[in-house]
């Protein structure tokens, strides 16, 4: 370990609106340049304003088999949602053949689509799996099927291609700042820097290499669906799904699909920035400080083993994913959390409407100034170690081996599952 300042100190940085775009300027800029060229024949306020609300029901889209705009902003299949959802130019609509009254009821379907969906995501679990049979029941419809058609065949329009290729230039003409002295100081100064973030692992990785800090970072970057890939997960779901299939109605009250639901919704919890999904990122940090990707690939259970003090720092820019989860897991003076209160969130929780012990410990409105504290002014001793291991939802495999389930697919598998998971706390019960 390199002696300094911040010898032992693991300094996780989120990326977006953090590591980059800490204005959300270029978002911004990149939206509203592709919107430009589009032109849904509204003002720029309110394309902008569509384009938000879009990529707000983009969970519905991936329940259709759709690419989800939250998560890859350019692609067609999101474009091509918008166009059919808010396009007010008439002779886009003539050219891309979108029915009048087309309009109107796919931005409504999506709606409650995407409102079925938030509900399998929150509150009581049993609340959870009966949105999932609804929305399950929903997606067999005809109306959902012909908007399905809709959408495929105005993403496979050229035009549409095209706007998807603007984005991604207009994304690529953004500046991008330059972290390499911030990290290598930090290094010199005996701290990790790592990087935590929500989202795709194609996507977030690419958003470090564009960054320049691949090689810094190797083996450094936690991302939230790597965290909640489970082996066995794949199998997990198609079990869910065809039970409900097949029990209807009254699926909600057979108790296997209940446990199998159970472990289900524990999984998500990894796949956001909960207390969770950061207490699995402690305990890979604990096993392999320089590489914890290592840990998330090769640990069944990752729970480290004799647990080492073990110093913590988090930057990002929202405070319900990047400072909240944290204090939840550790307490406000564990560690510490350092908000960016600045672009696209920062108008998000105010620091004056924040009790005192659910404050982050540092905030900075600028990025230069929370740059230069990490640099210039940071201390081992102001960060409280963690002295003892977060408490962990264990990654159980789900079904040892997938080919015998596909080949026996009996209860003993879900027997197995049921012991595994009355071993196991419950999911939250909110999001
Ligand atoms: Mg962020």
């Amino acid at each position: 370990m390199p002696d300094g300042p911040l010898s032992g100190v693991v300094i996780a940085f989120d990326i977006d609106n953090t590591l980059l775009d800490p204005t959300g300027e270029g978002y911004r800029r990149t939206v509203t340049d592709t919107l430009a060229q589009i032109d849904l024949g509204l003002s720029p306020a309110q394309a902008f304003a569509a384009f938000e609300e879009s990529r707000a029901n983009g969970d519905a889209l991936e329940r259709l088999g759709f690419a989800n705009p939250i998560h890859d902003r350019a692609h067609p299949d999101g474009l091509a949602a918008l166009c059919l959802t808010t396009c007010a130019n008439r002779s886009f609509v003539t050219e891309l053949r979108i029915g009048t009254d087309e309009s109107e009821p796919a931005a409504a379907l999506l709606s409650e689509l995407a409102e079925l969906h938030r509900r399998t995501r929150g509150g009581p679990v049993d609340s959870r799996l009966a949105a999932e049979i609804e929305l399950r029941g929903r997606l067999r419809e005809d109306g959902v099927a012909r908007l399905r058609n809709v959408i495929q065949r105005l993403a496979a329009h050229a035009k549409v291609a095209a706007w998807s290729e603007a984005y991604r230039e207009a994304a690529k003409r953004q500046p991008v700042p330059d972290h390499r002295p911030l990290f290598e100081r930090l290094e010199q100064r005996g701290a990790t820097p790592i990087v935590i973030t929500e989202g795709r692992t194609t996507i977030q990785r690419a958003k470090v290499e564009r960054l320049g800090l691949t090689d810094i970072l190797e083996g450094r970057v936690l991302i939230t669906e790597t965290v909640a890939h489970v082996p066995g997960r794949a199998e997990l779901d198609h079990r869910i799904r065809s039970m409900i299939d097949k029990y209807g109605g009254d699926a909600h009250t057979n108790d296997q699909l209940l446990s199998l639901w159970t472990y289900r919704c524990l999984m998500n919890e990894w796949s956001r920035k909960t207390p969770a999904f950061y207490a699995t990122c402690l305990h890979a940090i604990q096993c392999h400080m320089n590489r914890p990707e290592a840990a998330l690939a090769d640990s069944l259970y990752l729970l480290a083993e004799n647990w080492l003090p073990l110093r913590f720092v988090m930057i990002g820019d929202r405070y319900d994913s990047d400072v909240e989860p944290l204090i939840d897991l550790l307490g406000r003076d564990t560690g510490m959390t350092v908000r960016l209160q600045a672009g696209k969130y920062g108008h998000r929780h105010p620091l004056d409407d924040l009790p005192v012990d659910r404050r982050p410990r540092k905030t900075f409105t600028e990025w230069d100034a929370l740059a230069q504290f990490l640099t210039d002014e940071l201390s081992m001793e102001q960060v409280v170690p963690i002295t003892s291991p977060p408490e962990i939802v264990p990654r159980l495999e789900v079904f040892e081996d997938p080919v015998a389930l596909d080949r026996q697919g009996g209860p003993q598998d879900v027997r197995r599952f049921m012991r595994a998971i009355a071993t196991i706390p419950r999911p939250s019960q909110g999001d």
